[in-house]
C-alpha cells in the first residue's frame, strides 16, 4: 500500500466554508474565479424571497420563493440558517448541505453575518472569512452604481454594511480585497490550507494509514 497527497480528499468529511462581507467587498469577483479553480467545492443555492434581478436563473443563483411558502420552510426546520436582509429573507436548505458534507463534498455558503452565527453554533467546523473592501467608499459607490435608490435608502444600506463589519472579529480569516489577484490566492489558501487538517481525515482511515509505518 501506498499513501498520496489525495487521500487527504477522500476520506474525509465535507469542510464548510463561510464567506460573508458587504457590497462592493467583490465577493462575486473572489469567489467565482477560486470555485472554478477549486475541485470539490460547491456553492450552496440560498432559497429566497426577493425578487430575481437581472440574469438570474432560478435554482441556479437563488431559488426564489414566495414569503409564504419561505416561512413554512422555516416552521418544518428546512434551514440551516436563515436571515432576514434589506427586508428580503434569505435562508441556506439543510439537506443539500448536509448531504454533500457527508459524503465528502466541500461546501461554499455566501451569506450575511446573522446567518454566519447561526452556522458556527450548528456547525462547529465551519472555517468563516470575510471580505473586506479596502475603503468605504468602495462601499458607497457600490450601493450608489445601481442608481435605482433612493438617497436615504443608500444611506441606510451604507450604514447597515459598516455595522456588519463589526462583526468581523468573530471570523476565522479576513482578507482585504484592495488588489484581485492576491484576494483570490488568499481565498484559495485558506480553502487547500484547511482540506489538509488531520482533525478532518476519517479516523479509522488515519489508523489504516499509519500502519503502514509501524514496526512489524
Ligand atoms: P443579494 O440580494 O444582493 O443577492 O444578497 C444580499 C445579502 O444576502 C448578501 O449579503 C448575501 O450574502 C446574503 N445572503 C444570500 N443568501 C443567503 C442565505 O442563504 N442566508 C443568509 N443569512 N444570507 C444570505
Amino acid at each position: 500500500m501506498k499513501l498520496n497527497v489525495g487521500d487527504a480528499h477522500l476520506h474525509r468529511t465535507g469542510c464548510l466554508f463561510i464567506v460573508s462581507g458587504p457590497s462592493g467587498a467583490g465577493k462575486t469577483s473572489i469567489c467565482t474565479p477560486a470555485l472554478a479553480r477549486l475541485e470539490r467545492l460547491e456553492l450552496s443555492v440560498s432559497t429566497t424571497t426577493r425578487a430575481p434581478r437581472g440574469k438570474e436563473v432560478d435554482g441556479v443563483d437563488y431559488r426564489f420563493t414566495s414569503r409564504e411558502n419561505f416561512d413554512a420552510m422555516v416552521e418544518r426546520g428546512e434551514f440551516a440558517e436563515w436571515a432576514e436582509v434589506h427586508g428580503n429573507r434569505y435562508g441556506t436548505p439543510r439537506s443539500g448541505l448536509d448531504a454533500a458534507l457527508r459524503s465528502g463534498r466541500d461546501v461554499l455558503l455566501d451569506i450575511d453575518v446573522q446567518g454566519a452565527a447561526q452556522i458556527r453554533e450548528a456547525y462547529p467546523r465551519a472555517v468563516s472569512i470575510f471580505l473586506l473592501p479596502p475603503t468605504r467608499e468602495h462601499i458607497q459607490r457600490r450601493l450608489t452604481g445601481r442608481g435605482t435608490d433612493a438617497p436615504e435608502t443608500v444611506r441606510r444600506r451604507l450604514d447597515a454594511a459598516c455595522a456588519e463589519i463589526g462583526q468581523l472579529p468573530e471570523y476565522d480569516f479576513f482578507i482585504v480585497n484592495d488588489e484581485l489577484d492576491e484576494a483570490i490566492e488568499a481565498f484559495l489558501s485558506i480553502v487547500r490550507a484547511e482540506r489538509f487538517r488531520t482533525s478532518r481525515f476519517n479516523p479509522a482511515r488515519l489508523k489504516t494509514a499509519l500502519k503502514l509505518f509501524e514496526d512489524n
